[in-house]
């Protein structure tokens, strides 16, 4: 055993305990993807389930709950700055498991990038509070004494985080960002063959201590009997193959319990070239471009690489041709080499995997790739887990099967040919559920018809073309702002897309009571609320000392013909509704003339500003705005203006929301709408 076989240790309760030795029947050997040498040693950290999920319950949960959603999102910025500039040991370990270093940015600086995407929406998105309202009031009587609104909060258990080899950090962050936003602490438990690469990445996470104890653990090998003690409190989101994932997912303690169980899976993802899109056309070389990169970038070993490239039959052979001119200048070898392009797959037995199902596609498919592809630079063939890209040409899609159902995760796709658009989607959904689908087309009428006919198949639909080519994100590219997960094959989970999978770790539940009532439970003033009146101006009080339901009641202002006659040719809207009589009263909104709904908020706001500089900084917008009457010349308009929601953006300032209710001279409403200011501390 080499003295620098890295021992990958498990994180309970606050200590870090060893794995065995290499020759434990309870520990696994990993070794390096390139050279074969024994790397690392992981399992058998004797770690006790129940003691970390009770660490995680009474000290992480209780410690993360009594933080906002605004602490917790600052917490994963810190935290996304410290392993950025701490990230380069994690790119010296990701080579052992025969990652580029392009390959390795996927993984490490994707995995930061999401953090601080989680950080930044959970600041900009979620309010600094316990509680996020989900939707708005709703109204569930007549007088509005009795009204109902929907909640999230922080499930009380543990979020069980069990990810797949190919995404080490990433994997372990993106995760990780959704279930500490929501508030919930974490025990993640990496795939062993990369677990070496995960522990370095959680040790510099415990330095940076950015989250309270029992926030986050880790397990260094098998989980135990960890899935069996949990509770319908816990969520179990599981990356992985689908074969393991239907075995966990039917553990009979997690389906009687009712146990919420994510899971992302393997899938048979597919590529459409448009009918439009003949050689020649800028979108058939961004397909072979596409393609090229999903079956070559971490050696195809990423859930979302293209696995099946649909082509019109007409295209068939430039396709195969133009893919393999490409496939065959591809360098694969160690992947510390800069010329390398690609590395070899994680591990000898992932090989055989690769080599094995490419024999069964064999049986129903042409293997096409040239012979000569591999081309091992610096590094022993044998030794390391290199296999060359393979490209196989199935004539018959229709009759075939295994060309859609069996994943080869590593560098092999499969090429068809489709007569038309609707045989295209179909060949598309074989997969049976997948987590991307590509079109590559000019024609919008093609794109459309593709959507409508597989878009139920797929997570995500990506549609590429000579306009979005240069910025696009990829194919294969999982992005923190769009869901990522898929039906069937895929897992049925949704994973990241925003504050969406922060849902996923807390529990809706609909709050029904008095307007006081739901106020105090969400924080927010609400309608028929009580409201406090100031006695000083409320512009003239600083963030601090304004309250919720905090009411200025403004004197009444009447509208007059010449105000709004003088509105529209100052402001040149002069429809007719505002000018014409005759036309305003064939209307059958109107009475005749009326005032523009512009006019009524510009003298809103003449009733209700405080003209001298003050703690009101700025006016940054105006969102939910509704004219529920129309304002005759001759009527009158008073205003409520009452503070709905106050939320701290930094030290100096925070942003106010204002709920603003016009009314008429028989206190008819005539608009309302939400105001939002920054007010100075
Ligand atoms: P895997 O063999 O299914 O393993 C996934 C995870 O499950 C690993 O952490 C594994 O741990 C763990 N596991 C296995 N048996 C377990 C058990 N009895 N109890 C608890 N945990 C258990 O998948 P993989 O080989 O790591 O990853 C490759 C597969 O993942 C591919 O099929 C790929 O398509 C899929 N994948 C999907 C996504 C996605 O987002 N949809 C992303 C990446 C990969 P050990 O390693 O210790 O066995």
């Amino acid at each position: 055993m080499s003295a620098d076989l890295i021992n990958v240790h498990s994180y309970c309760a606050g200590s870090w305990l060893p794995s065995q030795s290499a020759s434990s029947e309870n520990a696994r050997i990993i070794k390096s993807a390139v050279t074969g040498q024994m790397i690392a040693v992981a399992g058998g950290t004797g770690f006790d389930a129940a003691s970390m999920l009770n660490h995680a319950r009474t000290i992480g949960g209780p410690a993360l709950r009594a933080t906002t959603f605004h602490d917790r999102a600052r917490a994963l910025k810190a935290l996304a700055t410290h392993l950025n500039d701490n990230k380069e040991l994690l790119y010296d370990l990701s080579y052992m498991a025969g990652s580029t270093r392009a390959d390795s940015w996927i993984d490490i600086d994707g995995g930061i990038m999401t953090l601080f995407a989680y950080a930044s929406r959970g600041r900009r998105e979620m309010p600094d509070s316990t509680v996020f309202l989900d939707g708005d009031v709703e109204q569930l009587s007549r007088h509005g004494t009795f009204i109902g609104q929907h909640i999230c909060t922080p499930k009380l258990g543990v979020g069980v985080h069990i990810n797949a080899f190919n995404f080490p950090v990433w994997g372990m962050l993106e995760k990780l960002a959704a279930t500490l936003l929501a508030g919930m602490p974490a025990i993640v438990k990496p795939a062993t063959d990369t677990c070496y690469i995960t522990e370095a990445c959680f040790r510099l996470m415990i330095d940076s201590k950015t989250f309270p104890a029992g926030a986050f653990q880790l397990i260094a090998g098998s989980t135990g009997d960890l899935l069996d003690l949990l509770t319908a409190q816990d969520v179990v989101s599981f990356t992985g193959s689908a074969q393991t994932a239907l075995m966990l997912r039917s553990n009979p303690h997690i389906l009687s319990h009712c146990i919420p169980f994510i899971s992302e899976q393997d899938s048979l993802n597919g590529s459409v070239l448009g009918p439009d899109a003949v050689p020649g056309t800028p979108e058939f070389d961004l397909f072979v471009k596409e393609v090229i990169g999903e079956m070559t970038t971490k050696a195809g070993q990423k859930c979302t690489a293209i696995r099946r490239l649909m082509v019109p039959q007409a295209s068939i052979s430039d396709c195969i041709e133009a893919l393999n001119s490409k496939l065959s200048e591809i360098k694969v070898g160690d992947p510390r080499l800069e010329s390398t392009q690609m590395g070899p797959l994680v591990s000898e037995i992932q090989r055989g995997d690769v080599l094995k199902i490419n024999w069964r596609l064999g049986h129903q498919a042409e293997m096409v790739t040239p012979a000569n592809a591999v081309i091992v630079e610096s590094a022993d063939r044998d030794l390391g887990a290199f296999v060359a890209p393979t490209l196989f040409h199935c004539a018959d899609p229709d009759a075939a099967t295994s060309v859609h159902e069996l994943e080869a995760f590593g560098p092999t796709a499969t090429i068809m040919p489709y007569r038309d658009l609707d045989q295209a989607c179909q060949l598309l959904n074989r997969g049976g559920g997948s987590l991307v689908a590509s079109v590559f087309t000019h024609d919008p009428q093609i794109a459309s018809q593709m959507v409508t006919g597989s878009a139920a198949w797929h997570g995500r639909l990506y549609i590429n073309d000579r306009v979005s080519a240069k910025e696009s994100t990829g194919h294969g590219s999982p992005l923190p702002h769009m869901t990522h997960g898929g039906p069937g094959r895929a897992g049925g989970g949704e994973e990241l897309g925003g504050i969406r999978s922060v849902m996923h770790y807390m529990q809706r539940t609909a709050i029904q009571g008095s307007p006081n009532m739901i106020a105090a439970v969400g924080r927010t003033w609400v309608p028929n609320a009580d409201t406090i009146p100031g006695d000083a101006h409320p512009f003239t009080r600083t963030f601090t000392e304004l309250q919720l339901g905090e009411t200025l009641q403004t004197k009444a202002r009447q509208i007059t013909l010449e105000d709004i006659e003088h509105f529209a040719q100052f402001t040149g809207d002069t429809f007719y509704a505002h000018m014409d009589d005759d036309a305003a009263k064939a209307n059958p909104f109107f009475p005749g003339r009326v005032a523009h709904g512009y006019l009524l908020l510009s003298f809103a706001a003449g009733l209700f500003v405080e003209p001298d500089p003050g703690p009101v900084l700025a006016n940054t917008g105006l969102t939910d705005l509704a004219f529920q009457k129309p304002v005759s010349p001759g009527d009158s308009i008073r205003v409520e203006l009452t503070v709905k929601r106050k939320t701290k953006r930094n030290d100096d300032y925070g942003e106010v929301r204002w709920h603003v209710a016009l009314f008429n001279q028989d206190d008819e409403a005539v608009a309302t709408y939400t105001l939002h200011t920054m007010n100075a501390y």
